[in-house]
């Protein structure tokens, strides 16, 4: 059981990336299934708003998972505020595509920092206590073209596999503690991150798709929800697809 204060003996989830697209359906989702859902936003008025809209059921907190030392402040200020999270869903992330002979270091670095990295820096100081309560979830949000390959993302794809990779060896690890570690695997969601692209680029990917349209967020969200579940205590070290056959493994 988490610790308890603000929480009222709920469970807590953390949720990385709550201020938009699918972060948003995974609190409402974990809400919903009882969780008192911290999530996060980059700047203090994301951060306000998710309060605002979690209400009495969460609270919202400025993290930036690139940042060290914004991950410190951030996990110190969830155990003051909170207590420890028993769910930690590692949804935000970034794309900053570019041809492998047009990347540059920054490209590639500060996507393999904000997606994959923090994945690290973020569950690390997390594990003692799910370990302590011999019960916890670590859920990560990777993306279909971890196992596709996409022209173009070498970045975002080598992130994604790595976390897909850090799922399977963190999942060896913890299963003794009751801690399940499973990842989620995206296609075509509808949110911000798909709005970046060109219409040619939206219906040459859509007619890939079997079931021929883009995912709701609150697609993604009902699987993350599963994965936090008493129901999946015997999943662990999978990825999930939600890609409505776009690619079938
Ligand atoms: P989105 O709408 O672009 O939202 C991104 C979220 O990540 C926002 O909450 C943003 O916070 C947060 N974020 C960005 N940079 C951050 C940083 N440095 N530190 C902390 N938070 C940061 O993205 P989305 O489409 O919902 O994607 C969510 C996850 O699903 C991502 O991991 C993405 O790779 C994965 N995914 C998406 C799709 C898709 O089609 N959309 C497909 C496969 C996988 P702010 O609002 O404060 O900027």
């Amino acid at each position: 059981m988490a610790s308890m204060d603000s929480t009222d003996e709920k469970k807590i989830a953390l949720v990385t990336g709550a201020s938009r697209g699918i972060g948003v359906e995974i609190a409402a989702a974990l809400v919903n299934d009882g969780f008192y859902v911290v999530g996060t936003a980059t700047s203090a008025s994301g951060a306000d708003a998710i309060s605002e809209r979690l209400a009495d059921n969460g609270a919202g907190m400025v993290l930036r998972v690139d940042d060290p030392a914004s991950i410190e402040a951030a996990v110190k200020q969830l155990q003051q505020d909170h207590g420890h999270p028993a769910v930690v869903v590692h949804n935000a992330g970034v794309t900053r595509d570019n041809l492998m002979l047009r990347m540059s270091d920054d490209e590639w670095t500060s996507v393999i920092d904000t997606n994959l990295t923090s994945v690290y820096r973020l569950t690390k100081p997390l594990l003692r206590a799910m370990m302590k309560s011999r019960w916890g979830r670590v859920i990560n949000v990777s993306s279909v073209v971890a196992q596709m390959g996409n022209p173009g993302q070498s970045n975002y794809v080598a992130s994604k596999a790595g976390m897909e990779g850090f799922t399977r060896s963190l999942a060896a690890e913890l299963g003794s503690r009751n801690i399940t570690v499973n990842a989620v695997a995206p296609g075509f969601v509808d949110t911000d991150m798909t709005d970046a692209l060109t219409d040619d680029q939206r219906s040459a990917m859509l007619e890939r798709v079997a079931l021929g349209r883009m995912a709701a967020p609150a697609e993604v969200a009902a699987v993350v929800s599963f994965l936090a579940s008493d129901s999946a205590g015997y999943i662990t070290g999978e990825t999930i697809a939600v890609n409505g056959g776009l690619y079938m493994s």
